[in-house]
């Protein structure tokens, strides 16, 4: 009969070394645009200390880089087994503009919270798998344990992207994963899918007293924002619809509109951003590119119609996949059970890196970690420790020895 993951005898006690460990995670200012080089280093001593070995997938630039650290039997190598995956991204949100009354990147404990960037997402939960990683017994686990740090997730899923390919390449090797993103240590099932895209419109800049004679970028604009308000409505009335959620269908949020210089200019530009939420079983790539057709057809056709010096641009800027497993599935139940969860798996609004491992590399996986996902990305964002204390308890649980 499996227990929980064996663990070498210590002097000091688990929950006060995952604390320490949390504050050193903290220490390091991993905001998305900065290097996760440093952290990464600090994870790696602490792995080799137990003797895992870990690998780094570098970015292009060489500035950031993933990690991937595999322990216990038949471990060996890039084709081993991996067992059970523990996934969280390394990066923080800026805290610029916000007003913290304690150091962001310096630790602070009360009586019943941890408090600092990071905290809630996601170093409380990665500070939770590295203690036990840390003191992990090799010789007595049974199924091997896989950490998997990520970089630039909360810019799109950057880094995960970078690791899809190997993902791929783990099938039978691997049971399951949980991405510890703030759930309160519920088991989540389910989140929508979001991309950005940009949309750009070129005419030619002129007196206004022209502007009968030429193509219009901001009106060309506004038609594309009314199709989107066109699409919305759609999809209000007519779905799909996902009973799931508790907004049950996909949106466009035309959330920035730039252009021109004054009344008296005939622009001779405007950008639009806008994001997509769509639900599992309605495509994101998919009304982004009726969108696109809408712009590139005919609001361009009707922009040439005036003149050949338009241009009608579409970019797609992120890409952070729906996600939707099984609620019934075997390693949902596995997570469940580990958990003592009484109640259903759960859907949530927020985005995961879970939609490219689960979606992408069919690894069966939930989000499942400490926190509140109200407390992330805000000023003064914070952990309970109760939560830390039960995260610790629940992946130390899993039946692994
Ligand atoms: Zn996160």
């Amino acid at each position: 009969m499996a227990s929980g993951i064996p663990l070498r005898p210590s002097d000091g006690d688990l929950y006060s070394r995952m604390l320490e460990i949390l504050e050193r995670l903290v220490g390091f200012d991993t905001t998305s645009h900065r290097s996760n080089i440093e952290l990464l280093d600090y994870v790696q001593e602490l792995l080799s200390g137990n003797g895992i070995e870990s690998r780094l997938h570098w970015n292009d630039e060489h500035t950031k880089a993933n990690l991937v650290a595999t322990v216990g039997p038949g471990a060996d190598g890039a084709d081993g087994e991996r067992g059970i995956v523990w996934s969280a991204h390394t990066d923080v949100v800026p805290v610029d503009g916000q007003a913290w009354d304690t150091d962001p990147f310096a630790l602070t404990l009360t009586d019943t919270v941890a408090i600092g960037r990071g905290t809630a997402d996601m170093k409380g939960f990665i500070a939770c798998c590295l203690t036990i990683l840390s003191r992990v017994d090799h010789e007595r686990l049974t199924v091997p344990v896989t950490l998997v740090l990520t970089y630039e997730e909360e810019v799109g899923c950057v880094g995960a992207r970078r690791l899809v390919e190997e993902l791929r390449g783990w099938e039978g090797k691997v049971r399951g994963c949980i991405v510890g993103e703030p759930t309160g240590l519920k088991v989540v099932v389910g989140h929508k899918g979001k991309q950005n895209h940009r949309i750009s419109f070129k005419g030619e800049p002129k007196h206004a007293a022209l502007a009968p004679l030429l193509p219009n970028p901001i009106t060309a604009a506004a038609a594309v924002i009314g199709r989107a308000d066109i699409l919305n409505e759609t999809f209000r009335v007519q779905g799909p619809h996902d009973d799931r959620f508790a907004i049950g269908h996909s949106w466009i949020n035309v959330g920035r509109v730039e252009g021109g210089v004054k009344p008296n200019i005939v622009p001779e530009d405007c950008v639009v951003e806008f994001e997509i939420r769509n639900i599992p079983d309605h495509s994101c790539d998919g009304i982004a590119a009726e969108l696109g057709r809408f712009a590139t057809g005919e609001v361009l056709a009707g922009m040439r119609a005036k003149s050949d010096a338009v241009e009608v641009r579409t970019e797609q800027l992120t890409d952070t996949p729906s996600f939707a497993i099984d609620p019934e599935h075997e390693f949902v139940t596995f997570v469940r059970e580990a958990l003592g969860a009484k109640e259903d798996p759960e859907f949530v609004p927020f985005g995961t890196e879970a939609g490219l491992i689960w979606g992408h590399a069919r690894i069966p996986t939930v989000v499942c970690g400490p926190g509140a996902i109200t407390e992330a990305h805000t000023a003064n964002e914070f952990v309970a420790l109760a939560q830390l204390e039960q995260c610790l308890h629940f992946l130390r649980s899993l039946p692994l020895g």
